[in-house]
């Protein structure tokens, strides 16, 4: 087979298991709304969860920051990329979440990359919620530890992995809120059960940090558990990207030797870091952001109890209605597009076959005219 055909294979595959995958080219779009083909859309796909991504005051931080340190960090934090402003976002990241040091990384991918491929070692295991996000799952298939994965948010699951065979360390590994389903991991069981075997927890809680916990500390803080590896994402919640790691000193140190992530790759821009901090400054005193939000989600679980489809046990930002074949969940997402909303289908293999949704996320920033629209729509859909 040459590569032409490998390639022609792969793509008529995806095409005829109903799996295809198609970006859609928005000119415009906030936490509320999107533009696509000239066409206004009420937006309920974004993770936009506070409506922070046109906040003027992260606008202007992010402006100010590129006039005073240009728009690039002109080299890797290890050469000359590291300026005050990262320097200082990770001693405020570690402040607020009560830890030695963070260390900041391009992206969340990037993060659970690296912090995985420079901790784990042969006959090393990673214990992982069979829901954790393809970048985690995916990382701990290309480490040389051994993957094996519990069921979803079930610690005697994950005890009956921990009793098994170990000759080298333990590495569990969860999220806080889970991305598709947008369910809370019980964090304080999970952490007692790997610190029995010697084990550390890796957190990854992409989804929890900003909208959930005193200040917006998130899914740990709101569950009294510190685990030894946290991850926390900016692309999120905060509205911008990229990413941190939260750890005790001598890990910090560690993966400043090893984690080739940020090593032989360009640091983040500084007035991406001072955006960041700025982010950072509206979650720590977003309460009324976050009350918002949760004001949101009770509304639309309320009224949405009269649909014909269930939504997951989620009372996250993250909404999953939960269709089931594949086609019915892209026809719904189709039928909900021409009446002005925009949700996105989730499909295998990003989630169990059998298990396609919406994935219907909400923000602050929605109003409940917004909510109502949503709801008129899905009933409209299925009349
Ligand atoms: C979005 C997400 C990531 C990836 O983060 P990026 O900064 O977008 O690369 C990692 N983990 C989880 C759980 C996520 O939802």
């Amino acid at each position: 087979m040459s590569w032409s055909q490998r390639i022609a294979q792969a793509l008529i595959a995806r095409r005829t298991s109903g799996q295809y995958r198609q970006r859609h080219l928005s000119e415009q779009g906030d936490a509320r709304s999107l533009r696509v083909a000239g066409q206004d859309f009420t937006h309920f796909s974004g993770n936009d969860y506070l409506g922070l991504s046109h906040d003027a005051r992260i606008i202007d931080a992010w402006q100010q920051g590129a006039a005073h340190y240009g728009v690039g960090a002109g080299g890797s934090a290890h050469v000359t990329g590291y300026r005050t402003p990262q320097a200082e976002l990770e001693s405020e990241l570690a402040d607020w979440l009560g830890y030695d040091r963070s260390l900041l990384f391009i992206s969340g991918f990037a993060a659970n990359q690296a912090v995985i491929a420079a901790m784990m070692a042969k006959n090393d295991r990673i214990l992982a919620d069979k829901l954790c996000h393809a970048s985690l799952l995916e990382a701990a298939t290309l480490s040389p530890a051994t993957l094996r994965r519990f069921a979803h948010n079930q610690p005697a699951s994950l005890a009956t992995l921990l009793a098994g065979n170990k000759s080298g360390e333990t590495l569990v590994v969860t999220e806080g809120i889970f991305s598709m389903d947008g369910d809370r991991a019980p964090l304080a069981e999970l952490h007692r059960l790997s610190q029995l075997q010697g084990g550390w927890l890796l957190v990854d809680d992409a989804h929890g940090v900003g909208v959930c916990g005193e200040q917006g500390r998130g899914s740990c803080w709101q569950q009294r558990v510190k685990p030894e590896l946290l991850i926390v994402t900016f692309g999120k919640a905060f509205g911008v990207s990229g990413a941190a790691l939260l750890c005790n000193d001598d890990t910090a140190e560690y993966l400043l030797q090893f984690a080739r992530h940020l090593i032989y790759s360009t640091a983040m821009p500084p007035a991406q870091a001072c955006a960041i901090r700025a982010a950072l400054d509206c979650i720590r005193q977003g309460d009324g952001l976050r009350e918002q939000l949760t004001a949101n989600i009770h509304y639309f679980r309320q009224q949405a109890e009269t649909l014909p489809w269930s939504l997951g046990a989620s009372d996250s930002a993250i909404q999953p209605l939960m269709v089931g074949d594949e086609q019915a969940a892209l026809m719904l997402s189709q039928r909900l597009r021409e009446q002005g909303c925009w949700v996105t289908a989730i499909r295998p293999p990003t989630v169990p076959p059998g298990t396609s949704r919406l994935r219907i996320t909400l923000s602050a920033a929605h109003r409940i005219s917004d909510i109502d629209r949503l709801l008129e729509a899905l009933h409209a859909a299925n009349r």
